[in-house]
């Protein structure tokens, strides 16, 4: 299994994800996870990541570039992964690309989550997430049994700065601009899988076994 997860801020892949990883036993790889846990730690990456993050902007390729090559030469990564939140421009894709023919490795699929973008509005500006084990949790569609306190480790509950309602339209017209020319990259690789975003977790997430060639 060596999948992207591709699709706007919100559209649900860190959720599917975390599922889908621990099912197919491959690591989650996720870019916005690594950079801020490196920004929480105060390392100089983190630190120079966070000044772009705050903002709603993408962190410059060749950081994120040089995060990705090593993460993707890790022992784990060699039996497979799932990327989430990366590639994010075509810079990015490409150099994937070429990470991927190093290692003699190759992508299985490119799975686009499909969300409306009313729909996107709504999640993003109602998401928690907990501080200790980055679970994802939803005000309205996914509560915590306990206000502000994770169910699966007891942390606290946070609302990340970037879901604020002004950054998150920036971060959306940054997707627009930066990361949707993406479906065409893949598709003419032949690799894209379109999946509708909405509607239950549970059915979402077969369509994605599906996409995956993951039949069970
Ligand atoms: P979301 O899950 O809402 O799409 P992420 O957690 O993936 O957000 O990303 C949060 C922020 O981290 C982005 O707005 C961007 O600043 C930075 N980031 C994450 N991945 C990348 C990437 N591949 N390239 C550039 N910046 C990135
Ligand atoms: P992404 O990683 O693509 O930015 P998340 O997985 O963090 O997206 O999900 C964004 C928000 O939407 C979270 O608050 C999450 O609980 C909620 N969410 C995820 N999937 C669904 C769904 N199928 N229906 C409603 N809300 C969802
Ligand atoms: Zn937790």
């Amino acid at each position: 299994m060596r999948i992207v997860f591709l699709g706007p801020p919100g559209a649900g892949k860190g959720t599917q994800a975390r599922e889908l990883a621990r099912a197919w036993g491959v690591p989650h790889l996720a870019t916005g996870d690594m950079l801020r846990s490196a920004a929480a730690a105060g390392t100089p990456l983190g630190l120079e990541a966070k000044r772009y993050m705050d903002e709603g902007a993408l962190v410059p390729d060749e950081v994120i570039i040089g995060l990705m090559r090593e993460r993707l030469g890790a022992p784990d990564a060699a039996k497979g992964f799932i990327v989430d939140g990366f590639p994010r421009t075509i810079a990015q894709a490409e150099a994937l690309d070429k990470v991927l023919v190093e290692t003699g490795q190759a992508l299985g699929a490119v799975v686009f989550f499909d969300v409306s973008e009313a729909e996107l509005l709504r999640r993003l500006t109602g998401r928690r997430v907990c501080r200790r084990c980055q679970a994802t949790y939803h005000l309205v569609s996914a509560p915590p049994a306990k206000a502000g306190v994770c169910d699966k480790c007891g942390g606290e509950l946070y609302q990340r700065v970037d879901d604020g309602e002004e950054t998150v339209r920036n971060r959306l017209g940054v997707y627009g601009r930066q990361t949707a020319p993406l479906l065409d990259y893949y598709r003419e690789q032949g690799l894209l899988r379109t999946v509708r975003g909405e509607g239950p977790i549970d059915g979402i997430r077969r369509a994605i076994r599906e996409a995956a060639g993951d039949a069970r």
